[in-house]
């Protein structure tokens, strides 16, 4: 969220404009907002919610999301750390859609939700200590056993490939 006073220099920023929907299509979005990461979550709460082996995440900062069609329902649930996250899906068909921390300027997008997916290929592999044992994290991939000390670990792994 840009504030009206905040002395933000946007062309040193590259923004992204990203497009996707819900797997039943009532939900259509774009986002714009400058990609700061992507990785891969192994924790058991995104085991849960994706009822897969691990979720994905796109950040982008400064996101400003254009609900084109359909309704969003939000859920708020803590974090292990003790914040409060918003989870956001479709209202029909229950897609995962969105997550954000409250008050933070970071929106995290589900990247298999876009319409191109592949500008998101992950950097980083977090929560590893819980990950299923089939799993095989590319080489090329920063690991964290679980949360990284600071999330700018996850930035920094991307900056160093864009
Ligand atoms: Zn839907
Ligand atoms: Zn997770």
């Amino acid at each position: 969220m840009i504030e009206v006073n905040d002395p933000i220099d946007l062309s040193s920023l590259v923004m992204a404009k990203i497009s996707g929907q819900c797997q039943c299509g009532a939900v259509r979005f774009a986002v714009t907002g400058k990609p700061v990461t992507a990785f891969v979550c192994h924790c058991t709460e995104c085991q849960r919610q994706s009822g897969s082996a691990f979720g994905m995440a796109a950040w982008l900062e400064q996101a400003e999301l254009h609900l084109e069609r359909g309704q969003l329902k939000e859920w708020i649930r803590q974090t292990s750390s003790g914040k409060q996250m918003a989870c956001q899906f479709c209202a029909d068909c229950g897609s995962r859609l969105f997550h954000q921390v409250l008050g933070s300027s970071i929106l995290s997008v589900k990247p298999g939700s876009l319409d191109e997916p592949s500008q998101f290929s992950p950097v980083a592999h977090i929560w590893v200590a819980s990950k299923q044992d089939w799993v095989e994290i590319p080489p090329h991939c920063v690991q964290f056993e679980g949360n990284p000390e600071s999330m700018g670990a996850l930035m920094q792994a991307w900056q160093a490939v864009h």
